[in-house]
């Protein structure tokens, strides 16, 4: 899945909102983690293993043995430790400068024979303090048994297992959230007669399974199914009716019987049922025009009674009766209205049907027909998606070297949807804004679809062909989803630079990680709120973040790939754990390399290190740590590293050598301080020659600085002394993040009502970069970066009421108002309504445009200028039809949150608006998912007071069951907590070297001294 809200903590900043929003945090689709306390049958041979029933469940934290091979010198283990950190790093030496390059990627394999490019090789000790286990949690349905009080826990004795209670009073014959093993489902047929106008839909499914343990029971999901006939029956014999029972607690149906069914009989359920269509985003739903589904993670149990876990995979067989005005599309090829069965194993969460009045474009692609959907009157939007598709699609054949399994391809743009896409297996829907785009429209728009295809069918491979076990592991779907898309981006469509966009989601996702609030890539969960938080910028962008410095540590340009080939012909059909991946990777490794153990730890430790680099002489020390915003307790990870060279001797640099930089291009996963020496060496360094270091370094510089300041690790006149050289910066992605940075805190300071220092601070944006700004021009724009860059510059210059900014913005609007054939590009949208939309006669006209725009990108555009407004009766109405939903469609209601949060008229306003509201909310969007995240992330995010903090805490305790456990509760008080003493701790600062730059004549260097 992908997610479509954004999240920025930045205000009106660049590019990321929008599009690239919906790649930071918005994950896509998730996995629910594996339970491993589910009951492997093999363990429990003689009896129905389910019987042997609960031990409360532990999730904590997987420290793998890290520690053993402490301080041991043997070459071995530096080598093997020196993978765990998986470093690269460059330096330059004045009297060995490579004409070419001034740094080389070091690679334990490479000899040194530049003085400049040298392999590190670490000895690591991680003497590891697990200083919190999480709470052992029993998923007993609370105290509501047939017993008082909940069981208490036995180690000597069987536990007694204490029944809930069903809806007819009967006892319900299973008490946990994950099914038991002992019956596995082979295959469904679903007959489905969904009615539009009466909102419901009734259906019939045949369910055959087989039977694994001996049991007397069978226990599947259902929810909110009215099942009025139940029919059972083994192998050939007779069907006789059975009574199913219902326990919506866990959202599950059984059956039980008398006498135990037997290992290895067949037999088949077949229930009738009825059902209304859901007036949400997930299950089977409808809006005014058509019915869809949205299954993943947790609810095809409401469109159809099934065994709702990734790991049950069976065929299906779907019939669907509809109107004649409609048309229907499957997973599989249309056959009258009955689909194929399908010729692959799939879990539930990818089945997906939709019932619309919709037309096709189509295009056969080595033996797939590839298609793509949409509302008739948006059939020429469609072009480019096929296009992309097409591409991406011969991509993927070849590069997993593993032929797509099914006849055809469907992308459908759905008018009412809320994620970004979902990737159900043949049968892919999209929000219209993902997938549509005009023939004119720009790169960066093209550059939306692309993205988007791209990651749903690299979902078609890691996913469906091969599914994690359980949500857990989500990211074995979703970071590999989201690296392969950057992959394939930069080798089929290279003009639209995706590298800039990767490079600022893995910033984004770090500043999250580096939260005490954040958790591990592999989470144990159970509950369906902690599914739905599996889906965030974790399991996606951190997922493809370790995956790049995988791929860049291996050895030779083929060897992920091998290993990525190797896992999914494995395991194609299957469901794995992340080790089953770490393992292929390791098999095919030339020279071997325990894959394994190099990567456990970042996927089973949250967070990430911090490298602090010191040079005495010629030695080059590293120490590593875990870098944590919020001081937990020190002693959490205490890790002495010492660096060697390719011999394994101690690591040195001639003096001669005037500064270093780890983390070549930025593509490990941690961040580094160079101390004040190594700072100022960069410093000067990159004041003589900007040049010096690829521009991914440089924005690594901005980046890593600024989460050492905000951990207070080093001092804001530090920041300033580095951004100093932004003066001569003209790339995009050192741009972008310095003004997001910077942007971030304006934002603060202006919340606080600190004016003056937001003059100062306005003043300070403008010497850097207004020249810049100044240079960008106003017509259409081709080069993709530019595009991204000029959109930064001109809605920072515009949101900064830089005047030539907002005269420019004001006339294309103008110009646009009274010719609409004159387009406004792409880029420039925002930038040119969100001006607009100050003045509220240009408000209105805007309204009105956005209710007459059919062009999906612009439209969104619209609404982001909408939501920036600052005139709170226009942002009460927008806000309020965001959630009525007949103007504005509710799916977009996170994004005008999280836009009205921004500003200074609106954050208390969209705070009230959300506390108002939750209930609406959740009901809408669900407890845990995606949107929930971002609208908390929204509305909190801006505050850095203890009257806001105890206010935001007020408020979520005071939910209870009704979302007080969220993860992102935990985070917004994390942050709210670190934006507050970021400003104890920098106010003053601030103060004095603003004033005192903004008195100073431009352009003269502060000086880097401090
Ligand atoms: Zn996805």
């Amino acid at each position: 899945m992908a997610f479509f809200c954004v999240f920025a903590e930045s205000a009106n900043l660049p590019r990321n909102m929008i599009e690239n929003s919906m790649f930071e945090e918005e994950p896509d689709v998730v996995d629910l983690a594996k339970d491993t306390t589910a009951w492997p049958p093999s363990t429990f041979p003689a009896l129905d293993p389910d019987e042997i029933t609960y031990e409360p469940r532990s999730s904590r934290l997987l420290v793998r043995g890290l520690g053993e091979n402490d301080m041991d010198e043997d070459e071995e283990d530096c080598e093997s430790s020196a993978r765990l950190l998986g470093m690269s790093f460059m330096n330059r030496s004045s009297s060995h400068r490579p004409s070419s390059s001034p740094y080389t990627r070091q690679s334990p394999s490479r000899s040194c024979s530049r003085p400049t490019a040298r392999t590190m090789v670490a000895c690591v000790l991680f003497l590891v303090i697990v200083a919190s286990m999480t709470m052992v949690l029993y998923f007993l349905p609370g105290c509501t048994f047939t017993k008082d009080g909940c069981p208490k826990r036995n180690k000597t004795t069987p536990l007694e297992l204490v029944y809930p209670l069903a809806t007819n009073g009967e006892l319900f014959p299973w008490t946990q959230l994950r099914l038991p093993q002992s019956v596995h489902p082979l295959s469904y047929e679903l007959t489905l007669t969904p009615d539009l106008d009466n909102m419901t839909f009734a259906g019939i499914a045949v369910i055959n399974m087989s039977v694994l343990h001996n049991t007397n029971r069978i226990v599947l999901h259902g929810l909110n199914l009215n099942i009025s006939n139940a029919t059972f029956k083994i192998g050939d014999g007779p069907a006789s009716n059975v009574t199913v029972l219902q326990y919506k607690a866990n959202q599950q149906i059984a059956v039980k019987f008398t006498e135990y069914l037997k290992v290895g009989q067949y037999c088949v359920l077949t229930l009738t049922y009825s059902a209304n269509l859901s007036s949400t985003y997930d299950g089977f739903y409808s809006s005014s025009i058509l019915a869809a589904t949205q299954f993943e993670p947790l609810s095809a149990r409401k469109a159809f009674p099934c065994f709702d876990e990734p790991a049950f995979k069976a065929t299906f067989l779907i019939k669907i009766n509809r109107k004649q005005n409609y048309t229907t599309l499957s997973n599989i090829g249309l056959f009258q209205d009955e689909f194929e069965r399908t010729s692959v194993n799939m879990s539930t969460y990818l089945v997906a049907f939709v019932v619309a009045n919709f037309s096709p474009i189509s295009k056969n692609v080595s033996g797939t027909l590839v298609s793509v959907y949409s509302v008739p009157e948006k059939k020429e939007h469609t072009e480019y998606a096929l296009e992309a598709a097409s591409k991406l699609l011969e991509f993927y054949n070849t590069f997993f070297d593993i032929d797509y399994p099914l006849k055809k391809l469907d992308l459908v743009a759905i008018p009412d949807f809320l994620a970004g896409a979902m990737e159900n297996w043949g049968l892919i829907t999209f929000r219209e804004t993902t997938l549509l785009v005009g023939k004119d429209s720009s790169p960066l728009e093209k550059q939306v679809v692309a993205s988007v295809v791209a990651h749903e069918l690299a979902h078609q491979w890691f996913g469906n062909l091969v599914t994690m076990r359980w949500w857990n592991d989500l990211w074995l779907n979703e970071g590999f989803a989201t690296y392969m898309q950057y992959l394939s981006l930069q080798e089929v469509f290279p003009e639209l630079q995706a590298e800039n966009l990767f490079l600022s989601v893995r910033f984004r996702v770090m500043d999250k990680d580096a939260l005490i609030s954040s958790h591990p890539v592999s989470t144990a969960v159970v509950t369906p709120e902690q599914v739905e938080e599996m889906f965030d910028s974790v399991s996606y962008e951190k997922g493809a973040s370790i995956l790049l410095m995988l791929n860049a540590y291996l050895p030779g340009e083929q060897q992920f790939r091998k290993g990525i080939i190797q896992y999914l012909k494995q395991f194609s059909g299957s469901n794995t754990e992340t080790n089953n991946l770490w393992d292929s990777l390791t098999q095919v490794s030339t020279p071997h390399q325990n894959v394994s153990e190099m990567m456990s730890s970042w996927t089973s430790l949250k967070g990430f290190p911090l490298v602090s680099v010191s040079r005495k002489g010629d030695e080059v020390t590293l120490t590593q740590e875990h870098f944590l915003l919020t001081p937990a307790n020190a002693s959490l990870w205490e890790i002495p590293v010492t660096y060697v060279n390719d011999s394994c001797s101690t690591f040195k640099v001639p003096e001669s050598v005037k500064w270093l930089k780890l983390n070549y291009q930025n593509t490990g996963y941690y961040i580094v301080d160079y101390g004040d020496d190594g700072w100022t060496a960069l410093i000067n360094a990159l004041s003589t020659n900007v040049s010096i270091l690829t521009f991914e370094d440089r924005a690594s510089l901005i980046h890593n600085m600024f989460a050492l300041s905000r951990q207070g690790r080093v001092s804001f006149r530090r920041v300033l002394s580095l951004l100093n050289y932004t003066y001569k910066e003209t790339e995009t992605a050192p741009v972008t993040e310095a003004l997001l940075q910077l942007n971030n805190i304006y934002r603060l300071l202006e919340k606080r009502q600190e004016f003056d220092l937001m003059s100062c601070m306005k003043t300070y944006i403008l010497d850097h970069f207004g020249a810049l700004m100044d240079n960008q021009t106003w017509g259409e724009e081709e080069n993709l970066s530019k595009q991204e860059l000029r959109s930064a510059l001109l809605s920072m210059a515009c949101s900064l009421e830089k005047e030539n900014c907002t005269q420019s913005a004001n006339d294309m609007f103008k110009q646009y108002v009274s010719n609409q054939t004159r387009r406004i590009p792409g880029d420039l949208q925002q930038v040119v309504f969100s001006v607009a939309a100050q003045s509220r006669t240009d408000w209105l006209i805007l309204y009105d445009m956005y209710k007459q725009s059919t062009v999906d990108a612009e439209k969104r555009n619209m609404l982001l200028g909408l939501a920036s407004t600052q005139d709170t009766q226009l942002l009460a109405k927008i806000l309020n039809e965001g959630l009525k939903g007949d103007v504005i469609q509710t799916q977009e209601l996170p994004l005008i949150i999280n836009t009205v949060s921004r500003g200074f008229a609106g954050y208390l306003f969209a705070w009230d608006f959300v506390q108002v509201n939750w209930d609406r909310l959740i009901e809408k969007f669900l407890v845990g998912s995606f949107a929930i995240q971002s609208i908390i992330k929204s509305v909190t995010s801006p505050f850095s007071t203890q009257a806001h903090l105890d206010q935001v805490k007020a408020f979520f305790s005071s939910l209870q069951e009704r979302g007080s456990q969220m993860r992102s509760v935990q985070e917004a008080l994390e942050t709210i907590r670190l934006n507050q003493l970021w400003m104890e701790r920098n106010l003053s600062t601030l103060r004095e070297l603003l004033t005192k730059i903004q008195s100073q004549p431009q352009k003269e260097e502060p000086g880097v001294s401090h």
